[in-house]
C-alpha cells in the first residue's frame, strides 16, 4: 500500500449513481435521468452546429452572453447571474466555498444526493432531516440547524420524491435559519411546476441576503449533454463562487444552444404542457394497477412496490423489455423505482409492461 492518502471525507463519498442507459438497441425507453421527452428545440441544434465554427477559440471566459440571455429572459440582474458546467458544478463551487471541515450542511432525508457528495468533497459533514410523507419537513431542517451549519439544500421540487415545498412554507423555512448559514435553493424542475403557490426561489433571493437559486438546462431543455447550470443570487455571493469558479467552464457551443432554447418559448411550453398532460395521466393508470405513486410536480414519479426486492424484479422485469428506469435505494427509497415522463406512446409501452409485471407477480 502507498502512502498517498485523499483528504478526510473524500473516501466517505458514496459515488453518484447513474442509470444503466448507455447499452442497448435503439428502440429502448430510457425513462432514468429526468431528461426531456421531447428533445431539445431545433433552434438549439442550430446554434449548436454553427457554434462549431469557432471550436479553436476558448469560450467566453464567464459565459456572459447567456448570463445576459437569463437576465432579459427572466428580468434579473446580469451580475448577480453566474453559469455552471451543469448546476452540479455550483452545486460544487457553492459547498467548497461556505462549508468545510468542522462545518455541517443539511438537506432533506430523500434529498438530491449531488448534496452530501459535494459535502463530503468539501470535508464538511452531511446532516439529513427527516421528511414527512416523502416531502421536506420545514420543522425537521430546522431542528438541525445549529452554530456548525453554514448551508441548508433544498431541492424544490425534490428528485427523486417530485414533492415540493409551496411559498408559505419556504417563506417559514427562510424566516428560521440564520442569516449567516445559506439556503440554497436547487430548482431543477421549476419550469415543469405548474402549481400556483411555487416560486423557484427569485422572490426570496430579491428579499435576502443568504439565499441562492441553481437552476438547469439539462431537463425542460433537454440539454443535458451540454452541461449548462446556472445560479441567481446576491452579489456578494456571486462574487465569491466567482473566485473559485474555473474559467471557461461553460463551452462555446453549450452558451450558444443555451441562448437559443432559451429565446424558443413555445417549444418549452409545448414541453411543459404536454408532461402536464402526461403527469396526471400516468399517474393514475398506475394507480389503477394497484400500485402506489407519490404525488409529483415534476416529469417523473416514483412508483412503490412491496419491497425491496420487488421493486429489484419490477426494475429488471421493465429493463428486459427495453425500459430502463431507476432504482433509488441510494436515496433511501429501497422499494420505489423512479420512472421519468417520456413521451405518450413510450408511456403507454410502460403501462403494459407494468401491468404484466403487476399481473405475473
Ligand atoms: C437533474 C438535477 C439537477 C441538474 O443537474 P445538472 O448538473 O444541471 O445537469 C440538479 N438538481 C436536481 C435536484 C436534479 O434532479
Amino acid at each position: 500500500m502507498g502512502r498517498l492518502k485523499a483528504k478526510p471525507g473524500v473516501l466517505q463519498i458514496t459515488p453518484y449513481a447513474g442509470s444503466e442507459a448507455g447499452a442497448g438497441g435503439e428502440d429502448r425507453i430510457v425513462i432514468s435521468s429526468n431528461e426531456s421527452a421531447f428533445g431539445p428545440s431545433s433552434r438549439a441544434l442550430e446554434a449548436y452546429s454553427v457554434s462549431s465554427e469557432e471550436m479553436q477559440r476558448y469560450p467566453e471566459i464567464d459565459a456572459r452572453s447567456l448570463r445576459m440571455a437569463l437576465a432579459d429572459h427572466h428580468g434579473l440582474e446580469v451580475e448577480k447571474i453566474i453559469c455552471g458546467c451543469g448546476s452540479d458544478q455550483l452545486i460544487n463551487l457553492i459547498t467548497l466555498a461556505y462549508a468545510g471541515p468542522g462545518d455541517e450542511t443539511i438537506f432533506s432525508e430523500h434529498g438530491f444526493t449531488m448534496y452530501p457528495i459535494a459535502t463530503r468533497a468539501a470535508g464538511a459533514t452531511p446532516v439529513p432531516a427527516s421528511e414527512t410523507n416523502l416531502t421536506a419537513d420545514v420543522d425537521a431542517i430546522l431542528d438541525c440547524v445549529n452554530e456548525r451549519t453554514r448551508i441548508v439544500f433544498l431541492a424544490n421540487p425534490n428528485n427523486p420524491t417530485g414533492t415540493y415545498l409551496g411559498n408559505d412554507a419556504l417563506r417559514r423555512l427562510h424566516a428560521g435559519i440564520p442569516d449567516d448559514v445559506l439556503l440554497v435553493l436547487d430548482a431543477a424542475y421549476a419550469e415543469y411546476v405548474v402549481t400556483p403557490d411555487y416560486d423557484p426561489g427569485v422572490e426570496l433571493v430579491r428579499k435576502a441576503s443568504n439565499v441562492i437559486m441553481t437552476r438547469t438546462f439539462s431537463k425542460i431543455f433537454a440539454l443535458a449533454s451540454l452541461r449548462i447550470g446556472w445560479a441567481y443570487g446576491p452579489t456578494e455571493i456571486i462574487d465569491v463562487l466567482d473566485r473559485i469558479r474555473p474559467p471557461f467552464n461553460v463551452s462555446t457551443p453549450a452558451i450558444a444552444a443555451g441562448i437559443a432554447a432559451l429565446a424558443d418559448t413555445e417549444h418549452t411550453a409545448r414541453s411543459r404542457d404536454l408532461n402536464a398532460e402526461l403527469l396526471p395521466w400516468f399517474m393514475e393508470e398506475t394507480k389503477a394497477l394497484g400500485l402506489t405513486v407519490n404525488p409529483s410536480v415534476g416529469n417523473f414519479v416514483i412508483v412503490r412496490f412491496d419491497s425491496d426486492i420487488h421493486a429489484e424484479a419490477a426494475y429488471r422485469f421493465l429493463f428486459e423489455r427495453g425500459i430502463v428506469t431507476r432504482r433509488v435505494g441510494g436515496y433511501g427509497l429501497p422499494e420505489w423505482v423512479r420512472i421519468s415522463i417520456g413521451r405518450r406512446d413510450e408511456m403507454r409501452d410502460v403501462l403494459e409492461a407494468l401491468r404484466a409485471f403487476v399481473v405475473a407477480a
